[in-house]
């Protein structure tokens, strides 16, 4: 059996073909453009590398992920040019003859590290990606958590010291939350170049600084096992130490239950994808396969 699977992202789309077990036999990357020509690139490549027996879609969000909803796998508003209301799924559908499943870009990346990856054996598991935005997705008992939307951990408020940070923050809706703070955007907005060319400590301190705040906030309501950390931005010479570190000086001790103390403060707490950036397109790949086996 074949699949088609896109990790369908804000910057770069990733198209790939496989079983849906963890194999890609090939794949093809683009930079996101217009809807228009993104999704003829996407359509194009699996059209030369079919027959295919189902596509999963992780697409970036806002995106209407609710199955059996009139509006399921259109793009909700987003500041992103021309992608407002964009039908992802049914146009692929329809333009591929394939049923398409579809969930959020960072809940495909997490279902890869379940089933491959640094996520494998847990029922709780929060997967954050730090790259151009800041996006998350969530396992709590063993499930995705979808709720009224799906989760939108970039967008939490963290404290903000404009003492230290007199940057106002780069989200076009909050302006200072998580990923108008600590985002690679932001990163570049607040320095003026692009985030892997800055050796500032003081900048990498920061940034620890944020996601420390986000991760120690996001343990505290949802009590993962794990918290696996992708994106560009959080390999950083240092910086998943450092947050690490600071995680550790958030919880200040508490709670002091057996084991919760050493486990947040270790090293198996706080992890990059076990699947790297593959994560993203073995995930969408999983959820083809799911879909076509009626396990979706
Ligand atoms: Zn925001």
């Amino acid at each position: 059996m074949s699949y088609g699977g896109i990790e369908a992202g804000g910057t770069k789309w990733v198209c790939g073909v496989g079983d849906g077990q963890g194999e890609v036999s090939e794949a093809i990357a683009f930079p996101t453009g217009s809807p228009q020509e993104t999704l003829a690139q996407a359509v194009s490549f699996f059209e030369q590398h079919g027959p295919l027996h189902a596509l999963g879609v992780g697409s970036f969000g806002p995106v209407d992920v609710r199955r059996g909803s009139p509006t399921f796998g259109r793009i909700a508003g987003t500041p992103k040019p021309g992608w407002s209301q964009t039908d992802v799924a049914a146009t692929l559908a329809q333009r591929l003859g394939l049923p398409v499943a579809l969930d959020t870009d960072v809940n495909a990346a997490l279902i890869g590290e379940l089933r491959w990856g640094s996520g494998a054996g847990f029922q709780n598991v929060v997967y954050i990606t730090v790259g151009t935005g800041i996006g998350g997705g969530v396992l709590a008992n063993g499930r995705l958590v979808h709720g009224l939307l799906h989760p939108e951990l970039g967008h939490m408020r963290i404290p903000h010291d404009r003492a230290l940070d007199p940057f106002p923050g780069c989200c076009p809706f909050h302006g200072d939350c998580l990923e108008g703070l600590a985002s690679g955007e932001a990163i570049r907005q607040r320095c003026g170049e692009r985030a892997e060319r800055i050796t500032d400590p003081a900048v990498w301190e920061l940034e620890a600084r944020y996601l420390a705040h986000a991760i120690t906030n996001i343990s505290y309501v949802l009590s993962p096992e794990r918290v696996i950390v992708g994106g560009g931005v959080i390999n950083a010479p240092g910086l998943l130490a450092q947050v690490r570190t600071q995680v550790r000086e958030l919880v200040g001790g508490y709670p002091d239950a057996s084991g919760v103390l050493e486990r947040v403060g270790g090293e198996e707490f706080i992890v990059t994808p076990g699947l790297g950036n593959r994560a993203g397109v073995l995930g969408a790949l999983a959820l083809a396969r799911d879909l076509h086996r009626g396990a979706g």
